[in-house]
């Protein structure tokens, strides 16, 4: 079986590696807010190319608080709406509603599947304080228009770079375009904790320091507590495994390319959209692939023959989150071009450690497949 990710053999390159940095936090006798977070923290912000970096406990907090930090600075207030892409993974709308701010769900560009630019200007309102652009499966959002749109209207915006760690536009990486950005290292991200672990990115020096006391019950200096603040830290042998790993981060990517590279330029198949068909070369070359998304009519019965044939594939994700129980008074909302993509879309298998033969027998069986239709 060609397994869609394997992490224990994503971790296992590091093995030795990872084993002498957990030993080292044991024996320090220190496992919160010291040495290895602050060191991560420096190293990770200096990959993104920012200011600062935040450790926090996951990816979802790491959205949830900035969103928080800027309505304790007086930035947003409740009911201000924020707008998002539809078809995102559903921790970008937890984080807004989890803020008691108003969800604006918009549709995405039907080719690269992220938030549309032309969605986006016609949901602005006097209401609109923010836009959430989401990387999805580690493409960055159009942020140079969305960044021009946000100065004209004067928005803030925040990315969700939590599939994205990498990801470039004009030498900019992700974390490195809007007024913040949340990072998810959920074991399985691009950049993967051995446990659940997040950072926030940000240039605000105002913005970076009230989540440090919000992270810590909103504490700025021990037993002073300027805000009601949360527990969300990211913890030191969770700090020194990311160390690890960041150091191999590039080198990642760069296979993470080459699979997806094999995937473009050999699945020939009539019945199967590619990722990015209609775009140049250059544009995809900064993509960091964190899931290689095909669309299909027959997406079911192409994700049966694959794992008949030993290939495991997965759905980034099934239900939009507008269909979602947890959100029924949306669940009337039509979203066309979001349902489609979420009936038609398959993720083939991609990561650090698979075998370019491996992704050589994905791309025979795509090539091989044809659907049967039934009536
Ligand atoms: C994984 C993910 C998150 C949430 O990260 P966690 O660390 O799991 O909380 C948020 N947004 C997107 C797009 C994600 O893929």
């Amino acid at each position: 079986m060609i397994p869609f990710l394997d992490l224990k053999k994503v971790n296992q390159q590091y093995n030795a590696e990872l084993k002498a940095a957990c030993n080292r936090v044991i024996d320090s006798g220190w496992y919160i807010g010291g040495q290895e977070l602050e060191i991560f923290e420096q190293n990770f912000a200096k990959y993104c190319g920012t200011q600062f970096a935040i450790g926090v406990a996951n990816g979802l907090d790491a959205l949830i608080l900035v969103l928080r930090a800027w309505k304790e600075l007086g930035q947003l207030k409740e009911d201000d709406e924020v707008i998002v892409p539809a078809n995102t993974y559903i921790a970008s709308i937890l984080a807004i509603t989890a803020n008691n701010l108003k969800v604006i769900l918009v549709e995405p560009d039907v080719n690269s599947l992220n938030i549309s630019i032309e969605a986006i200007e016609q949901a602005i309102t006097p209401k609109t304080k923010v836009i959430l652009a989401v990387h999805l499966y580690g493409q960055l959002a159009d942020m140079p228009k969305i960044i021009q749109l946000a100065q004209q209207h004067h928005l803030l915006v925040l990315e969700d770079s939590a599939q994205a760690h990498g990801a470039e536009i004009n030498g900019v990486r992700a974390g490195n375009w809007g007024d913040a950005s949340g990072f998810s290292f959920y074991p399985g991200k691009n950049l993967g904790a051995l446990g659940d672990a997040g950072a926030v990115t940000t240039n605000d020096v105002e913005l970076a320091s009230m989540l440090k006391a919000l992270r810590n019950y909103g504490s700025h200096e021990k037993y002073k507590n300027l805000v009601a603040g949360v527990n969300s830290r990211l913890d030191e042998i969770q700090a020194a495994m990311l160390d690890v790993k960041l150091k191999y981060l590039d080198q990642e990517t760069i296979h993470r390319r080459q699979i997806a590279n094999l995937y473009l330029s050999k699945i020939k198949n009539t019945y199967l959209k590619l990722p990015l068909n209609q775009i140049n070369a250059l544009e995809y070359k900064k993509h960091v692939w964190h899931l290689f998304v095909i669309q299909t009519q027959y997406r079911d019965q192409l994700q049966q023959y694959l794992l008949e044939n030993g290939v495991q594939t997965l759905i980034h994700y099934p239900i939009p989150p507008h269909k979602q129980q947890a959100y029924t008074e949306w669940n009337d909302l039509s979203f066309p071009v979001t349902e489609r993509i979420h009936q038609q879309i398959l993720s083939l298998p991609m990561g650090s450690t698979l075998g370019l033969h491996e992704a050589e027998k994905v791309v025979s069986l795509c090539n091989a497949f044809f659907p049967i239709e039934k009536d």
